[in-house]
Parts: C-alpha cells; sequence; structure tokens
C-alpha cells in the first residue's frame, strides 16, 4: 500500500499541503506528548505517522504482553488511562488509549506516512514520504530507538530447520515448532518470554546475564502503597537524570544494556524450570554454541537481543561515530531545528518510558515555540489560506499552504 493510500488525519479531511512549522516524526507516546504541548502553546505542526493506526507499535509486540508499569504511570498528559490505577494495561490497550488520545486533542496526525529521507538542503528541512513532499522549519524524530530488530550476525548461520524469531515478530507459542527453545537475552523480554514458552511446554534455555532485577514484586501490596512511585516516578523520573552524577554514571549502561528485570524474578525463572545458560557466542554445525563451548540441540531460537534505532533515513550530521545521534536533552547539537524525544536515557532514565517521556515533550515544544517566536527561525511566505483547525498558528505568518 503506498503511503498515500491510506491517510486519515484527525480533526479534518487531509489537504495538500507543503510546508509546515513543524513536524514531528512518530505518532507514538513521544510524538503525541510533543504534539499536546505544542497544541496547548499554539503552534502549527503535524505529525507524520508511518504505521496504518496510531498505536501499531504497541499492537504489532506479542500478543501476551502487559505493560510492566500500572496504568497510573501508563498517562500522557491531559487524559488518564481508563483503567484501574493498579492494573497493567495490555499492549491492545495501550495502543488503544495511544488512538484515543490523539483524537481527544485533536491533534493532526497523519497515519500510512512513512518518513523515507529527511534532509536539509537550506534553511528547512525537507521531508520525503513516497512521492510527497514536506518542508519544515522544526523537525522532532520522536520515537524511542526500538525501530528495528538487532541480531547478532551469525543468526544466518543456524541451520534452516530451527524456527527463529527476533521478539519483534514473535506473537503467540503456535509460531514454534515442537522441541526446546533458545532464549537469546535476559532482558524484559527474554526473561517474559522465557516463561511464556515453558508454560507451553517447551524445554526452554535462557541464555546470558540479566543487568539485575527489581528487588521487590511490582504486583505486590509494598509495590502498590509506595515502592513502585518511588521507583518510577523519583528514582527513574527524578534522581536517574542527565542533572545527576548518579544520572551521568547510569547513562551510558542503560543505553547500551538490557533494562534491569522488573516483573519477572530470575526465581520464577528457575521455579518454572527455565534453564540458564551463559552467552550465545556463535554458531557450530547449524545449532547454537554457548560461551562455556555448549551446542544446544534445539529447534527454535527466540533473539531478545534488542533493537536498532534505524535511523538510516535521517541523512544529517547528527550523529556520532557510534551511530547515536549527538543531542543535549534531545536538541540536536549541529543541526539547528531538529530535535528528539523518546530516545533511552534522553534526560533520564524514563525518558523512554510512558510516563516519562512528556517532560522531554514539554522541554523540546518550549524550545521550538520560543526559537520560532524569538524570530531566529527562518519563514516561508503563506501560500494559502487555509488553516488547521487542530493548530491555532502562533505567528499569522504560519499557514499552511495548499
Ligand atoms: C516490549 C516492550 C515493552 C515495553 N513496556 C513498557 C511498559 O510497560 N511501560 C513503559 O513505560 N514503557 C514500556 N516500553 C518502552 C516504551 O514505552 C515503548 O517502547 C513505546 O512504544 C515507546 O514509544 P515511542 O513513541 O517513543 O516510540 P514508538 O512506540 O516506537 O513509536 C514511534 C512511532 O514512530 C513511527 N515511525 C518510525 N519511523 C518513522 C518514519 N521514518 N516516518 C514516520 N513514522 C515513523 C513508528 O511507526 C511508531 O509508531 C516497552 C518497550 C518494549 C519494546
Amino acid at each position: 500500500m503506498s503511503p498515500s493510500t491510506n491517510r486519515q488525519l484527525f480533526g479534518e479531511e487531509r489537504m495538500k499541503r507543503e510546508k509546515v512549522q513543524t513536524i514531528i516524526i512518530g505518532g507514538g507516546q513521544a510524538g503525541l506528548s510533543v504534539g499536546y504541548h505544542l497544541k496547548r502553546r499554539g503552534a502549527e505542526f503535524l505529525i507524520l505517522e508511518a504505521h496504518d493506526r496510531i498505536g501499531d507499535s504497541w499492537r504489532q509486540r506479542w500478543d501476551s504482553l502487559r505493560l510492566f508499569t500500572p496504568a497510573q504511570f501508563d498517562a500522557l498528559p491531559g487524559l488518564p488511562f481508563p483503567a484501574d490505577r493498579n492494573a497493567f494495561p495490555s499492549k491492545d490497550q495501550m495502543a488503544d488509549y495511544l488512538e484515543a488520545y490523539a483524537r481527544h486533542f485533536d491533534l493532526p496526525v497523519v497515519t500510512g506516512a512513512r518518513v523515507d529521507r529527511l534532509s536539509k538542503p537550506g534553511d528547512h528541512f525537507l521531508l520525503s514520504v513516497g512521492d510527497e513532499e514536506f518542508e519544515a522549519q522544526h523537525v522532532v524524530v520522536a520515537m524511542a530507538d526500538f525501530q528495528r530488530p538487532r541480531l547478532p550476525e551469525f543468526a544466518g548461520q543456524l541451520g534452516s530447520g530451527i524456527v527463529q524469531l527476533h521478539s519483534t515478530e514473535y506473537k503467540n507459542p503456535a509460531q514454534l515448532a515442537d522441541g526446546d527453545v533458545l532464549v537469546v537475552g535476559v532482558g524484559n523480554s527474554g526473561s517474559e518470554l522465557a516463561l511464556e514458552f515453558v508454560r507451553a511446554g517447551h524445554r526452554t534455555w535462557l541464555s546470558g546475564a540479566p543487568s539485575g532485577e527489581l528487588p521487590f514484586r511490582i504486583d505486590g501490596t509494598a509495590a502498590r502503597l509506595f515502592l513502585r512511585r518511588l521507583v518510577f516516578r523519583v528514582l527513574f523520573h527524578r534522581i536517574l537524570t542527565l542533572e545527576t552524577p548518579m544520572g551521568r554514571r547510569a547513562g551510558p549502561r542503560m543505553r547500551s544494556h538490557a533494562a534491569p528485570l522488573i516483573r519477572t524474578k530470575l526465581k520464577d525463572l528457575a521455579q518454572a524450570g527455565v534453564i540458564r545458560v551463559p552467552r550465545t557466542r556463535g554458531v557450530r554445525d547449524g545449532l547454537p554454541l554457548l560461551d562455556d563451548g555448549q551446542v544446544l540441540q534445539v529447534s527454535n531460537v527466540v533473539w531478545c537481543t534488542g533493537y536498532e534505532r534505524g535511523f538510516s533515513w535521517i541523512d544529517l550530521p547528527v550523529f556520532d561515530e557510534r551511530g547515536m545521534p549527538m543531542h543535549r536533552r534531545g536538541v540536536a547539537v549541529a543541526v539547528p531545528g531538529l530535535s528528539f524525544v523518546g530516545l533511552q536515557f534522553l534526560y533520564a532514565m524514563s525518558s523512554s518510558m510512558v510516563h516519562g517521556v512528556e517532560r522531554d515533550a514539554d522541554y523540546i515544544a518550549e524550545r521550538i515555540v520560543s526559537a520560532s517566536s524569538s524570530g531566529t527561525a527562518t519563514r516561508s511566505r503563506p501560500q494559502g489560506s487555509s488553516t488547521h483547525p487542530a493548530s491555532t498558528p502562533a505567528s499569522s505568518d504560519w499557514e499552511l499552504t495548499a
């Protein structure tokens, strides 16, 4: 389906437009939060979302996924999550909430609009979406680092008889072949999926070392009473930030390692019968080879080895030698007008989480609006009279062009 065949603009029929003051790329929680904060400041903006429906990045995750954050920490600004505050929403409830959020605030989202290329040939950004182009003064790349599956290079050497899936492709146990499963990676995804496989009757091996675990039950009474708030809102949101020595020490590690286990405990895995094994370091005779020299005769390998940012479509000098965007609190260092929201530890441990993204979004929205009103922005001349009802331009210089 071409990007332009499945577009839906919340609030009105989509008009042809070329120049928009601010374009937000990504209509997940990060993009919608930026949209909320720009709208309340009266700025003009448009959100471009690659998927056909808002919330699809959640919908496409595996069937049994429940958030590890309870509903009280799953709301974006201005709209409570419609569930008991202690309930752990399903991924589809989260997806539906995001869709409802965009409708509730009448945010201008174009779905089915994947930005294929972002460049800045002159004063303005140029965004290619299929055969259409958008021009913008400010661009916010609003998405988590979890856009593409990351697999070790040796994955391709596994025998063709082995079913292999990355966690992004996994939906339910029906995808697995009979027999043993090796789960590679002991993050939250790997540990939850290992439990699911062993409960579905597969002998399950879990390979790797965890980055630690929360020292309490996330659904226990103490957690409900105060520990959850202490961890999510105090530790992750206030203490582990770029403003604190502790946060500055933790940041690089958080960006390059799996997060600590939040819901699953190592003892749950042991009790359920999941067999912990060392890291998977390669392939021998088509079978996975572990660090201790063991070769596992498994029928399935599920890679819970993390994600890539997948920013190859950003054609701007904004990445360091490791491919990480260079920014200060989300504001790109070398490309004026470009910002990021949603990245892991962008500002705090909570930056890529539902409850934490809002502060970063607010900060970026404020920067955009003050840059525009201080006149540092280069303004495009209005060429038409159409305005977008969902976004009142901060300045009449910023009309959408028809
Ligand atoms: C398995 C899993 C479980 C998680 N559970 C929790 C949890 O319980 N609680 C919590 O707080 N956090 C959780 N997170 C972390 C985080 O909340 C989610 O990853 C969330 O989806 C991040 O939202 P986002 O808007 O930053 O990015 P995304 O959800 O990735 O949204 C980005 C959007 O950008 C779009 N996009 C990408 N590229 C383009 C492009 N070139 N052009 C146009 N659009 C584009 C995508 O289609 C996508 O819709 C979890 C993450 C994972 C992976």
